[in-house]
């Protein structure tokens, strides 16, 4: 029987497992790994910054995952040789007949000197907890949104966080006294599409938030309290927020997959340049959003592939980059982008939304990924 390893119980990895689980039981036996005990949504960060979420209360954990066929081993995976497809831990090694790496996108705070010691971020969930705290004790002075790098997870969540701290400040009858702003390296919010930036920006817009376009913050002056851009502007802040740079797990970057900082995969399967191993999701080097939707449409692809080359068979259907993101707006409602990466010549978003139905769709999203992967 083939050993499918997969290091990586995310969106993609949890998705994958439980597909071949599906479709391959008794003909593959899988072996799912990862460093943590649990699974988080990204978007139930925000839900412990502003709606007060108890941590335990949105950590899903892997203990609960039971599927045929299907092991789940909580170490850490220390390094990955693409060539003999062995992986070791700090448990111990694994040779894999089908590799697939599904590690996700890791933060680099260091890369922005001064933002360690000097800002808070909501990227994580010891980060989301420690910002709650602090915008508690906030009430009144200006907020910088600083988005460190490019590519960064889940376009849309940085003015999320935006739209929601307007909410927060309204709530406690301070938002005249606070200023909102966000800053980043891209020329428009959603680089591919016009019409969703203007969206974006009108919403900002309507209140009172400004974006500032084209700016790489290299690093904060955390006695002046201002952020120091590239080109030798700076911005001031009494609370800086940022959206850390983003890169691939050290480890991934040690194995030989990664070129220019992501693994290159081929676009249709998700195939690496070594026989028999594949990434997926957010570690890939694929030009589109890195988001839990499309981490999870891109692992049944796979899924899809491996049960294909088992069976002497070709893929049916390859990977197009289709998902829909939600995004809260505030005021209980919640729109979402629906993308299309690869389905035509250049990718299409669009806006649907905000609205309260959608607020309940995506409530509904959480709760059947919820049931199928810890059910
Ligand atoms: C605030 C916020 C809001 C978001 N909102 C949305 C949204 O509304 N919709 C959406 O689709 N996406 C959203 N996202 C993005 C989404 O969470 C990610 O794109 C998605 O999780 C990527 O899936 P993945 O499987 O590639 O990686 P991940 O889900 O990050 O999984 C990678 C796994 O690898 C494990 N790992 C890493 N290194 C090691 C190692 N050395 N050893 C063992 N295990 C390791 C990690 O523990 C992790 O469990 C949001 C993200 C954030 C931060």
């Amino acid at each position: 029987m083939k050993h499918v390893v997969i290091l990586g119980a995310g969106f993609a990895g949890l998705e994958l497992a439980t597909r071949l689980s599906e479709s391959l039981a008794g003909e593959v036996r899988t072996t799912l790994i990862d460093g943590n005990d649990s699974f988080t949504f990204g978007f139930s960060k925000l839900d412990v910054l502003f709606k007060g979420e108890p941590k335990a209360d949105v950590q899903l954990p892997y203990a609960d995952v039971s599927k045929e066929g299907l092991e789940f081993r909580q170490e850490r995976v220390t390094s990955i040789d693409p060539e003999a497809r062995r992986v070791t831990t700090d448990a111990g090694s694994y040779d894999a007949d089908i590799l697939v790496v599904a590690l996700g996108a890791a933060y680099d705070l260091a890369a922005t000197p001064g933002f360690e010691e000097g800002g808070v971020e909501y990227y994580s969930l010891p980060g989301a907890e420690r910002m709650r705290d602090v915008l508690a004790d906030f009430d009144s002075g200006r907020i910088l949104i600083g988005i460190l790098g490019h590519p960064f997870k889940c376009p849309p969540a940085p003015f999320e966080g935006a739209l929601l701290l307007h909410d927060h400040f309204v709530e406690r009858g301070l938002r005249d006294a606070v200023e909102i702003r966000v800053a980043g390296p891209m020329a428009a919010p959603v680089p591919i599409t016009k019409e969703v930036s203007q969206s974006f920006l009108d919403a900002l817009g309507e209140r009172g938030i400004e974006y500032i376009p084209n700016q790489h913050i290299a690093e904060l002056d955390t006695q002046e309290n201002e952020a120091r851009v590239a080109d030798g502007e700076s911005i001031p802040y009494d609370l800086f927020v940022g959206i850390p740079v983003h890169r691939a797990p050290q480890v991934v970057l040690d194995s030989g997959l990664a070129d220019g900082g992501w693994v290159p995969v081929e676009r249709t399967n998700l195939a690496t340049r070594f026989p028999e191993v594949y990434a997926v999701g957010d570690i890939t080097a694929l030009p589109m959003a890195k988001a839990g939707v499309f981490a999870e449409a891109a692992a049944r692809v796979v899924a899809d592939d491996i049960a294909a080359r088992l069976h002497g068979e070709e893929l049916e259907q390859p990977y197009e980059g289709i998902g829909n993101c939600y995004l809260e707006f505030g005021g209980g409602a919640v729109a979402k982008v629906e993308a299309n990466f690869f389905g035509g010549p250049e990718p299409t978003a669009r806006l649907v939304g905000p609205s309260r139905e959608l607020a309940a769709d995506k409530v509904e999203f959480a709760s059947t990924r919820r049931a199928r992967w810890f059910g």
